[in-house]
């Protein structure tokens, strides 16, 4: 499995993306800097969208991509979230006000856009290979991660997350997997713990409830915390860590 980091960015300047992964070419997690970083060709390719929450950072280019593709023989493009997410964007972004509806990014036809709603622990098989789980975090809105398996390698893609157990309980349980995505945006720990993110305290305290060396990469960090992070945590000496940049790419 290759998975791509279009952007891994909490904020947005010059040179930084927002949160965006893409898996072989054609599954998208999150979709903050899809059609900032693909090509028109390749965001035709997207054969499904995996959507961890609803604020802006990770929806921000959906309503680009999703009218590229109006009026061409596509197939379908399911967009998967949990139903808080499916509503923030029909009511605050695809509402014919800030963006056109998906009713008429579909030209009328919902089948070319289902929405495919995922609860935390839920399961499905999308684009006839991978198998995906759903994993609840603990963020300022309803936020889930994504556990995505291949059939030879897994990994797990999480959204924005504070101090959580259900995502290392999941993660205990999967014989061999690959790495886990998570974020870690800010370096305070009180203002992680407000804005419901994490820090390098809170993640370094989280990491022991994880028992195997599975590498984790530290996405997400705020504009001008990029540094000041990754420092923090390499003092810590887990070497399980690694540290993620928009443009890398990641075989598992
Ligand atoms: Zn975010
Ligand atoms: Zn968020």
């Amino acid at each position: 499995m290759e998975l791509r980091v279009l952007g891994n960015a909490g904020g947005s300047a010059p040179g930084r993306q927002l949160s965006s992964y893409l898996i072989d070419g054609v599954l998208a997690v999150d979709a903050g800097s899809l059609t900032t970083t693909l090509h028109l060709d390749e965001q035709l390719q997207i054969g499904a969208v995996l959507l961890t929450h609803g604020h802006l950072d990770h929806i921000g280019t959906l309503p680009f991509l999703l009218i590229h593709r109006y009026g061409r023989d596509l197939p379908p493009l399911p967009i998967v979230a949990n139903a808080y997410t499916h509503e923030t964007l029909g009511e605050h972004l695809l509402n014919d006000r800030v963006w056109v509806s998906l009713d008429v990014a579909t030209g009328g036809d919902p089948s070319r856009i289902p929405l495919i709603t995922m609860e935390p622990g839920e399961q499905r098989r999308f684009l006839k290979r991978y198998d995906v789980r759903s994993i609840a975090l603990n963020h300022a809105v309803p936020c889930q991660g994504y556990w995505i398996s291949d059939g030879k390698s897994d990994v797990i893609v999480c959204g924005d997350t504070t101090t959580t157990d259900e995502l290392w309980e999941v993660a205990n349980g999967i014989e061999g997997l690959g790495g886990i995505l998570i974020e870690c945006a800010w370096t305070d720990d009180e203002l992680a713990r407000i804005t419901q993110h994490m820090s390098p305290g809170l993640l370094l305290a989280d990491l022991q409830k994880l028992q195997a060396d599975v590498p984790i990469y530290v996405t997400h960090r705020k504009p001008g915390f990029e540094e000041a992070v990754e420092a923090e945590l390499r003092a810590s000496g887990d070497d399980r860590l690694r540290y993620v940049n928009d443009g890398d790419v990641l075989t598992f």
